[in-house]
């Protein structure tokens, strides 16, 4: 006898879908799902649950599901799907605010590299005003490849400072930048 699956029931929550709303000021529900964000992404390919579907478990409640996804790591922010929304969701913000939101409860990442990346790259724009590359890869290998990683870069950023691609010394601080940082902190961004 064979055994048939039965399909998935699925209980719509909309605690989460509220959460989200709040937190990307996106209206999820104004998706009526066209796909043309799937169709014109770059990554959907490498995606688990591509940006349409995404959309539609944020609507039902997902959370489990949206959180631990590979998408919401592998997404990289290039708004391709913003700018075919032809209802105007802003579906690139939706995926910073998901990963906010997995970061804030404290959900490990399914691409850890990812995270980690961004605040090597955020820190060294909060030190320097703008992103000093030499010192943000130095962070961002050190904290995923540790000093053996590092080591075994030394020689591509010996030769990247001496073709002038990577400067030595960073800029200097910028106040206004700091400023900004400060008032995202205090709000909780
Ligand atoms: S393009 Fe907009 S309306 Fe269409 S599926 Fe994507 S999010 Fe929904
Ligand atoms: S922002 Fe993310 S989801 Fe949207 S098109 Fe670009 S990679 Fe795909």
């Amino acid at each position: 006898m064979t055994v048939t699956e039965l399909p998935r029931t699925v209980v719509p929550n909309p605690s989460f879908r509220k959460q989200v709303e709040e937190k990307s000021g996106e209206k999820i529900t104004a998706c009526y799902q066209c796909e043309k964000c799937t169709n014109g992404c770059p990554l959907a390919f490498a995606m688990d649950i591509v940006p349409h579907k995404l959309m539609r478990s944020v609507h039902f409640g997902l959370k489990d599901e949206v959180l631990n996804s590979d998408t919401i790591w592998i997404c990289a922010s290039c708004e391709t799907c913003t700018t075919r929304c032809p209802n105007g969701i802003d579906i690139a913000h939706v995926m910073d605010s998901l990963r906010q939101i997995s970061q804030a409860e404290g959900i490990k990442a399914s691409q850890p590299q990812v995270p980690v990346f961004h605040k090597a790259f955020l820190a060294s724009m909060k030190r320097f005003g703008r992103v000093h590359e030499g010192e943000m890869a130095a962070m961002y290998i050190l904290k995923t490849g540790g000093l053996k990683g590092l080591m075994s870069m030394a020689g591509m950023a010996i030769d990247m400072f001496k073709k002038g691609k990577i400067k030595i010394l960073p800029s200097r601080p910028n106040k206004q930048v700091r400023d900004i940082f400060r008032a995202a902190e205090r709000k909780g961004k």
